[in-house]
């Protein structure tokens, strides 16, 4: 058989796989299988982007995948409370095993992918360099009803799809902040760099002080676009 004729038979034998595993007759485990609902126990992996997505479409899958998070979270009906900018398929996050300085609005898949960075990308920095917890996160808020900056596209922040996370505290009550300890070359820096790159494995999009100067203190992180990590 040819090289081209080997390389056709690929796709070929993809989608079977892909429909073998969709009619259930072969097995894998839930963490491998594209269908299966998000487990937050599972560490991010390939197949995370998909199944967040989904999430967007599905608000039965939502609640159910939500339910198994480790947030304390209100249900939000659907609504639009500012004008151009409505807010669908969404809650608000009250807190989780952290505290936050307030509440905010997020939809399911940013808020999933939130859950889900936290266990597995910002307490294992945390642990790693600190060798404790973040008790607490300060963000800049999730819903704005705006465009992106200098530009006519909407904001993820105009669908509470993006949240802004801007300092961190920890369990001994030691202050990080993106502002104040991004630049330089101590933990707090080195902390900061590990979790931007965590945020990176989950989030669609994730901006920091490397982005632009409107980045300078804090992380972008949204469910918005594809595969962007600065
Ligand atoms: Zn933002």
């Amino acid at each position: 058989m040819t090289f081209s004729r080997i390389f056709l038979l690929v796709p070929v034998l993809l989608a079977g796989l892909a429909f073998a595993v969709w009619q259930q007759y072969l097995d894998l485990p839930p963490r491998w299988n594209p269908w299966a609902p998000l487990d937050f126990h599972e560490p991010p992996n390939l197949l995370t982007s998909f199944k967040l997505r989904r999430l967007a479409q599905d608000r039965q899958l939502c609640e159910q995948v939500l339910a198994s998070a480790p947030l304390r979270y209100a249900n939000v009906p659907d609504s639009t409370p500012e004008p151009g900018c409505p807010v669908e398929n969404s809650v608000r996050v009250e807190g989780s095993v952290v505290r936050f300085n307030g509440p905010f609005l997020a939809t399911c898949p940013l808020a999933a992918a939130y859950a889900l960075f936290e266990r597995h990308g910002l307490q294992p920095a945390a642990q790693a360099v600190f060798r404790q917890p973040v008790v607490r996160i300060d963000h800049f808020g999730s819903f704005a009803c705006r465009n992106i900056a200098r530009s006519n596209r909407r904001s993820q922040h105009a669908s509470a799809n993006a949240l802004d996370l801007a300092g961190f505290r920890l369990q001994d009550g030691t202050r990080i902040t993106v502002a104040r300890d991004w630049q330089g070359s101590d933990d707090k820096a080195r902390f900061l760099r590990e979790v931007r790159d965590a945020a990176c494995d989950v989030f669609n999009v994730t901006l920091g002080p490397e982005y632009n100067v409107a980045h300078r203190d804090h992380f972008h992180v949204d469910m918005g676009g594809f595969g962007i990590c600065r």
